[in-house]
């Protein structure tokens, strides 16, 4: 069985545990390392048992947690070369990304995503012959974000923001359009777009993550993606704090 617990989401922090009964792995680490620590030991796991972190890329909401858990605790975090050039801290224990990765009885394939970060990806995990997706910080939905949410049992997706919430809000304009542009973040729109597309009754999960706290509403992501993605789609947002654990 493969469990997933997204530990936070958000631009405060993002961080996802993946565990087995052979390994554990986090995806990003933007919490502080005390943070992660106590809220995989809520999840049951020593933070010695986490055998990787994987970087989606080198936002600070992604990375605040690394050089501490590299340093402490001798885990190996691994990004992939344009990633670590963005990456300024002194972490112990590097690795490099490559396009596909095993640990235990998790194969792990990374995706490109469209983000202004150096190298940014999405990633696919495997076991047992199925698939989840963790996938956040995306501009726009491509073709390779679609190959790799199809099929897949368990999604965690950004649902970042609403467009109408974002223009009336207050955030400065070079920020507005930051945010909309191709290399921004997910509207909850495209989001129920896209997964509108790939989803049927095999899915077993959907999370919506990285819910901007000034542009969204949980009720309002939830409401926009399941206009696209259909009324039955087995939404779950993340919240504050760790949210519940989806067994795969
Ligand atoms: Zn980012
Ligand atoms: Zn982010």
């Amino acid at each position: 069985m493969l469990r997933i617990r997204n530990l936070a989401s958000g631009s405060s922090g993002n961080s996802t545990l993946l565990w087995t009964d052979e390994t554990a792995i986090l995806v990003d680490a933007g919490l502080s390392a005390l943070q992660i620590r106590r809220r995989v030991e809520a999840s049951g796991l020593e933070i010695e048992d986490i055998e990787a972190i994987l970087i989606s890329h080198e936002h600070i909401d992604h990375i605040r947690g690394i050089e501490r858990l590299s340093k402490r605790y001798g885990i190996r975090v691994y990004a992939n070369e344009g990633t670590w050039l963005g990456i300024r801290k002194d972490v112990e224990n590097r690795g490099m990304l490559k396009d596909e990765m095993v640990f235990g009885d998790i194969r792990i394939t990374g995706f490109p995503v469209p983000h202004d970060a150096n190298d940014p990806v999405g990633f696919q995990v495997m076991h047992d012959g199925n698939k989840a997706v963790v996938v956040t910080d995306v501009g726009h939905p491509t073709k390779y974000l679609k190959n790799a949410l199809e099929e897949s049992s368990v999604i965690i997706i950004e649902s970042n923001h609403d467009v109408d919430l974002l223009k009336n809000g207050p955030y400065p304009y070079y920020l507005k359009q930051r945010i909309l542009g191709p290399e921004g973040h997910l509207s909850n729109e495209d989001c129920g777009k896209v997964l509108g597309e790939v989803i049927n009754e095999d899915t077993v999960a959907v999370m919506l993550a990285h819910l901007s706290e000034h542009n969204n509403k949980p009720e309002l992501a939830e409401r926009t993606v399941k206009e696209y993605a259909g009324e039955g789609a087995r939404i779950m947002l993340t919240g504050r704090g760790a949210a519940p654990e989806i067994r795969l």
